[in-house]
C-alpha cells in the first residue's frame, strides 16, 4: 500500500515536471513568497526538480526576517527597563538589533521569557502585577489575530499589566511595494497558503489586474508546490494573468471572516517599516484607539539610540529577491546560523537560513 502510494507520488510529480518544461519555454522567474514554502522547496529537491528554465526566487515572507532594526531595537529598549517583563516567539532572541540583541540582554539579566503562544503572557501578567509585561507581536495576517485574541482576553480578565508592541504586517502591501519598485524581475508568484487562509483571494487582484503577472496560492507539500508552479506555467503559456487557488482544500475564496473580524476588531492599519523594503504604507496592524491600554508605544516609554544594519548584511536584497544568500559575502563565512550576523539567517524560514540547511552546498570548501 505505501509502495503504491509513493510510486503514484512519483509518477504524478514526474507528470507535473514534464509538463512544466512542456509548457515553459524560456527562462522565468517565480517567487515563492512564503518562508514555509521556501524551506518545503528547498526539503523536497523542487529546485533540483524543475526544468533549468524555471528559477525559483525567495520573497519577504519569513516574518521574522523582514522585521526591522528599528523593532528590534524598541524592543530591547524595552527589555531596559526594571518593571517590564518581555515575552516572545523564542527565534526572535537571536536576531540581531542595531548594538545589541534579546539574547544578550536576556544573559546580562533582562526578564525575558520565552513563551509559545501570546496568551501565556497573560498568565506571566497575573503572576506578576507588580510588572508591565510586554509580548512581541511579530508575524503576518497569520498570528494578528492570536495576537487580537489575547487582547481582548485580557481585556476579560482585567489584566491592566499586559501589552502588545506590534510588527504585525500585511502580505499584499508588500507585494504591491515589491512590484512598484520595479527591479526584480518575476513571472510570477506562489502565494503563501496560510495568510490567504485568512484574507482570501481578494486582496491579491492588483497583481494580475494592474502588473498582468499570473499568482497561484498554494499548500505546503511538495505536490501542491508542483502543482502551482504548473497552474502558473499553463498561464504563462497561454499569457493569461489570474489569481488561481490551488490550496482551496483549506484556502476560501473569501478567507476566514472571523479571522478578518477579530483583525477589524483590534488593529487599525498603519505604515510599517520592513526589512529591505522600507516604510510601506497600510502595510502594518497598530493597536487601535479602543484598545489604546494595551499598546507598548502608546504607554510605555521606549528611548531607542541609533538604527542601524549590520555593515555588509545584504538581507535586504534577499528578501527582495534581488540575490541570492550565496552572493553576500558574510554567507556561511562570518554569519552561519548559530552566529547570525542578520534575521534572514536566524529564522529556519529565513532564506539564508534555508540556503545554508538545505542548499547545494556550493559555498563549502
Ligand atoms: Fe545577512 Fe547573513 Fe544573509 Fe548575508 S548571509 S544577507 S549577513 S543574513
Amino acid at each position: 500500500m505505501a509502495h503504491d502510494q509513493s510510486e503514484y507520488l512519483r509518477k504524478t510529480a514526474g507528470f507535473l515536471v514534464a509538463e512544466i518544461d512542456r509548457l515553459i519555454t524560456g527562462p522565468v522567474r517565480l517567487m515563492e513568497v512564503c518562508g514555509t514554502h521556501t524551506v518545503a522547496i528547498f526539503k523536497s529537491g523542487i529546485r533540483q526538480l524543475l526544468p533549468p528554465q524555471v528559477e525559483l526566487l525567495s520573497g519577504p515572507g519569513c516574518p521574522v526576517c523582514v522585521t526591522a532594526n528599528d523593532y528590534l531595537d524598541s524592543a530591547i529598549a524595552c527589555s531596559r527597563s526594571e518593571d517590564v517583563i518581555i515575552t516572545t516567539f523564542g527565534d526572535m532572541l537571536r536576531v540581531p538589533g542595531s548594538s545589541s540583541s534579546l539574547g544578550a540582554r536576556k544573559a546580562d539579566g533582562a526578564d525575558i521569557q520565552i513563551v509559545y503562544s501570546p496568551l501565556e503572557s497573560l498568565d506571566i501578567a497575573a503572576a506578576n502585577p507588580a510588572k508591565k509585561v510586554v509580548f512581541l507581536a511579530v508575524g503576518f495576517e497569520t498570528t494578528a489575530p492570536t495576537t487580537a485574541a489575547t487582547v481582548l482576553a485580557a481585556e476579560q480578565a482585567g489584566l491592566d499589566n499586559f501589552y502588545v508592541l506590534s510588527a504585525h504586517k500585511l502580505v499584499p502591501p508588500a507585494l504591491r511595494a515589491l512590484l512598484a519598485a520595479g527591479d526584480v524581475e518575476v513571472d510570477g508568484f506562489l502565494l503563501p497558503g496560510h495568510v490567504s487562509a485568512v484574507i482570501g483571494e481578494a486582496p491579491y487582484r492588483f497583481i494580475a489586474d494592474e502588473y498582468h503577472l499570473p499568482a497561484v496560492i498554494a499548500g505546503f507539500e511538495p505536490l501542491d508546490i508542483l502543482q502551482a508552479v504548473y497552474m502558473l506555467a499553463k498561464q504563462i503559456n497561454s499569457g493569461d494573468a489570474l489569481i488561481e487557488n490551488q490550496y482551496s482544500r483549506v484556502v476560501k475564496l473569501e478567507g476566514n471572516p472571523t479571522a478578518r473580524q477579530i483583525l477589524a476588531q483590534v488593529y487599525r492599519e498603519t505604515d510599517a517599516s520592513w526589512r529591505g523594503l522600507g516604510s510601506i504604507a497600510g502595510s502594518g496592524l497598530a493597536i487601535n484607539d479602543k484598545y489604546r491600554r494595551y499598546d507598548a508605544l502608546a504607554n510605555l516609554s521606549v528611548e531607542v539610540e541609533e538604527t542601524r544594519e549590520y555593515p555588509g548584511c545584504r538581507c535586504g536584497e534577499v528578501l527582495r529577491g534581488l540575490i541570492k544568500p550565496a552572493d553576500c559575502p558574510l554567507f556561511a563565512t562570518a554569519c552561519v546560523p548559530e552566529e547570525p550576523l542578520g534575521s534572514c539567517m536566524v529564522s529556519l524560514e529565513g532564506t539564508c537560513a534555508a540556503w545554508y540547511k538545505y542548499g547545494d552546498g556550493r559555498w563549502q570548501g
